[in-house]
């Protein structure tokens, strides 16, 4: 599983830098050293972009797992330079960005957006496999999460423009309900396209979602 990032665009950095002219900036080196968006490399060139914009770099650092609590220990260890900056540049995922939030006063700005958790089919590819949306269907939809693999998240069967087998929205895209009722029906268990998945309550899944593991 990783957290699939893509750097914001420049602009958008220069624009949420701009009152900062000391930005200390930390790499991941799990998930973004994996997609090249927060490794050694993206962390040097942002480096090199920023001091070409006369901001000055007080450090940087690339953190093992930039969202485990290890990162506390890591941030200690560079606490001379990332105390002299007035800014966390953050080039990791959210959870990264949550995470190094807790442990310094300083404010932390992201410079990727978080796309998805993914699996890596292939090397280098990687496939959103699942929304996290609390309510998985799986077992009634024989395996095929429509969450993710329909364009618009159905849950009570096709849209009207599937076509062929072919989803109106990316036709070079297999329908993600077509897949679920082939597959039902290998399986002898059509019947389940007819069950109805009522609308979520949002009442009883009060947000930020949390669990208590004892
Ligand atoms: S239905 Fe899809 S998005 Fe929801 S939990 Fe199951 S796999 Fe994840
Ligand atoms: S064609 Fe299929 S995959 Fe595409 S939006 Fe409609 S139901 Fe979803």
């Amino acid at each position: 599983m990783k957290s699939i990032t893509r750097q914001k665009t420049f602009e958008e950095i220069k624009a949420q830098l701009e009152r900062f002219d000391r930005p200390y900036i930390i790499g991941c080196g799990t998930c973004t050293t994996m997609t090249k968006t927060g490794g050694i490399d993206q962390v040097l060139e942002m480096k090199n972009r920023l001091q070409e914009i006369n901001k000055r770099v007080s450090g940087w650092s690339v953190i093992p797992i930039a969202c485990d609590e290890m990162t506390e220990i890591a941030m200690k260890e560079n606490r001379k330079a990332i105390q002299d900056a007035n800014c966390i540049l953050v080039m990791t995922c959210a959870l990264g960005v949550h995470r190094i939030g807790q442990y310094i006063d300083r404010p932390v700005i992201p410079a990727l957006d978080t796309l998805f958790i993914a699996v890596e089919d292939t090397p280098g590819f990687f496939r959103e496999v699942c929304a996290q949306c609390g309510q998985c269907i799986l077992g009634e939809t024989a395996g095929i999460c429509p969450v993710t693999m329909c364009h618009k998240s159905l849950v009570n069967g096709p849209c009207g423009g599937t076509n062929n087998g072919k989803c109106e929205v990316d036709r070079e895209k297999d329908c993600a309900w077509t897949l679920i009722y082939q597959k039902l029906k290998d399986q002898g268990r059509l019947e389940l396209m007819r069950k109805y998945h009522s609308p979520r309550n949002y009442q009883i899944e009060p947000r930020p979602r949390m669990v208590k593991i004892s």
